[in-house]
């Protein structure tokens, strides 16, 4: 008896012992049944033309009607199914025919399962693939819709803020033009004006950070650009934290480098606000009586600034996401509030807006530390890259500066 006879004999018996095993309920047993009557039809092909490709378009058609459920198991739900048919055809075989005719037809078929198995494993790996991509593309335009709205919603509340606050700072600023001049120490109203204007800086603070915010998510950041000393302005705010690191027993040093005195552009303002979150962060999160420190070197065409503190650190899987809006970390409610208590937390825009400041200036900031321990304290260490300009980038700035920055270039060289 030749191969392709011994299929068709054995076959009827293969695929009624098949199908109760894959397909529960009437309606799915019918439909496995002409399933399988394909794939051995296809299979009757393959033993009359030695041509394993045959099976290929009924597996195709397997793998692409699999359920969205069956994709998101992600197991392989046909490879079992080949092996049920190929062990049932080798029993049956085995039962039905004689040992030599049994033999060949393993022989014979066995070439093709495999050739069956490698294909749909590569095939449903593909629409896994296919699968999974869409799923991610499907969750980034999610993330991007809910980052939309958390930009356009902090837009929208800092102006809304904004009026309101006006109309407090103003009043508050008419009820102490009416208070008789001699009670300025003593008179309890002006300690209450005091702790209202306190609230209302705090506030503006905040306000304007979301303002920041908003235009960085837009790309909106207009940099001036101006001629920059690095060591004058770590100077200021040298001056201005020094009171503060007093009062919490903190070392505080900050350190001129080689490359801080060269005249560079940049937008001094924003660099100040920049540099002005690294330090009240690190002095926010050092405890009383630890240290802080600003300093840094030349690189090639970049001026890197380094703010180490031997706080509390950051643990390694938050150190990219505190450069994210709202990045701060912990309990919400522990947090006392404060620029520079220990601990005082702010609404977590600090470092988003530090980041593009420095990114708008084509920088880079980073952050090393070994970790969040507030026993062991094992600090933190910000680095930032910024870029050496001897020529502002727009037109109007280098028109207007050029004498300034042809001296400094021959003074240099
Ligand atoms: P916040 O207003 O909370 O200070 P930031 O954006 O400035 O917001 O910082 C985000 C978070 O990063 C903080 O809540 C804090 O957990 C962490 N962080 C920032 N700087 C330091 C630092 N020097 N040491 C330890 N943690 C820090």
């Amino acid at each position: 008896m030749r191969v392709v006879e011994a299929l068709a004999r054995i076959r009827p018996v293969c695929i009624s012992r098949i199908t109760p095993h894959l397909a529960r309920g009437e309606e799915l047993r019918e439909n496995m049944q002409l399933l399988l009557e394909h794939f051995f039809d296809m299979l009757h092909q393959c033993v009359e033309t030695g041509e394993p490709g045959w099976l290929e378009p009924v597996l195709e058609e397997w793998v692409s009607s699999r359920t969205q459920t069956e994709l998101e198991a992600r197991v392989s739900n046909l490879l079992p199914v080949l092996d049920r048919i190929l062990q049932t055809t080798i029993e049956v075989g085995r039962e039905t025919l004689e040992a030599p005719q049994a033999l060949a037809l393993v022989e014979t078929v066995l070439p093709f399962f495999l050739h069956a198995f490698s294909y749909t494993a590569a095939r449903e790996m593909d629409f896994n693939i296919r699968h999974i991509s869409h799923q991610l593309e499907l969750a980034k335009a999610t993330l991007e819709r809910l980052d939309r709205s958390k930009s356009d919603f902090i837009a929208i509340a800092a102006h809304e803020l904004k009026t309101p606050l006006t109309l407090i700072e103003g009043y508050a600023a008419m009820l102490r033009d009416s208070l008789p001049e001699k009670s300025e120490t003593a008179s309890p109203a002006i300690i209450l004006l005091k702790g209202m204007d306190n609230g209302a800086r705090r506030l503006r603070e905040i306000i304007d950070d979301m303002i920041d915010v908003s235009l960085i998510d837009n790309n909106l950041l207009a940099l001036h650009y101006q001629p920059v000393w690095l060591d004058r302005l770590l100077g200021v705010l040298r001056n201005e934290f020094e009171p503060v690191a007093q009062e919490r027993q903190l070392l505080f040093e900050v350190h001129a480098f080689p490359g801080s005195e060269e005249m560079t552009f940049g937008d001094e303002e924003r660099l100040y606000q920049a540099f002005r979150n690294l330090i009240s962060n690190s002095i926010k999160y050092t405890p009383d009586g630890g240290v802080v420190k600003v300093g840094g070197r030349k690189l090639p065409g970049f001026l890197e600034i380094v703010v180490a503190d031997s706080g509390i650190g950051i643990a390694l899987e938050d150190q990219n996401r505190i450069f994210e809006k709202f990045g701060r970390l912990g309990n919400v409610s522990l947090h006392s509030s404060g620029k520079t208590k220990f601990k005082g937390g702010g609404p977590g825009l600090g470092l988003p807006i530090t980041k593009g400041i420095i990114e708008a200036h084509g920088g880079a900031i980073w952050v090393e530390s070994d970790g969040l321990d507030e026993v062991r304290c094992p600090g933190s260490t910000f680095h930032v890259m910024l870029p050496i300009r001897k020529i502002p980038p727009d037109d109007k700035a280098a028109r207007l500066f050029r004498p300034l920055a042809e001296a400094d270039s021959s003074r240099v060289t």
